[in-house]
């Protein structure tokens, strides 16, 4: 997908192994991150992909999908949705907006994901048309569960886009996703 740059940015993945417990390997994209040149071919991937009007929206999985969903959605001239963890969404004026909420499992743990029901502004966007951004497909359950509280929200989810897929006999993110959610993924390593 990067072409000639993929060797190096993908150099600018740090595997951790053994955490954050043991048996798992975190691929840690801080280094990517850090480096002016890989991420501009990390954005510059995407936003060649999803360019041409299309797209309304880019939501981002807290906390790293927020990195490169809010610098992929300012190159396509978008507006962005913080899909977050638990606790973080604060209340709507006099209750006009409640909070969605999904539970879902991980490769190391649990954990819940929330997004503001008015998050769109379906007055102005009446069908918003989100691509769903964060740093690594594993096991598909967080993108699953984002999906479901992104059309909850009124959203189409038109593909989800993430810099790191792992792919194993164990890890079938992306048949979930598809299994799950209808929904195809696009990775960049
Ligand atoms: P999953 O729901 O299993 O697809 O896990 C994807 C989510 O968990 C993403 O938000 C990742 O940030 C995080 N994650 C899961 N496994 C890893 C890993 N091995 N390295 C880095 N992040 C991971």
């Amino acid at each position: 997908v990067l072409g000639v740059h993929e060797a190096y940015v993908r150099s600018l993945v740090r595997r951790a192994p053994d955490w954050p417990k043991k048996g798992t390997a975190f691929l840690d994209m801080n280094p990517l991150l850090a480096d002016a040149r890989a991420l501009k071919q990390c954005i510059d991937s995407l936003a060649e992909r999803y360019g041409g009007g299309f797209i309304t929206h880019v939501a981002g999985i807290d906390a790293r999908g927020f990195t490169v969903g809010c610098a992929l959605a300012y190159a396509l001239n978008c507006g962005f949705i913080m899909v977050r963890k638990k606790g973080k969404i604060p209340p709507g004026p006099e209750g006009s907006s409640s909070i969605l909420s999904e539970d879902y499992e991980l490769e190391y743990g649990k954990d819940t994901l929330e997004v503001a029901s008015d998050s769109f502004d379906t007055a102005r966007v009446t069908s918003p048309r989100v691509v769903l951004v964060d740093d690594l497909l594993a096991t598909g359950g967080t993108a699953t569960a984002a999906c479901n509280l992104l059309r909850l929200a009124g959203a189409t989810i038109v593909e989800v886009a993430v810099v790191m897929e792992i792919m194993s006999e164990s890890l079938q993110g992306r048949r979930r996703l598809k299994e799950e959610a209808y929904i195809d993924a696009h990775a960049l390593l």
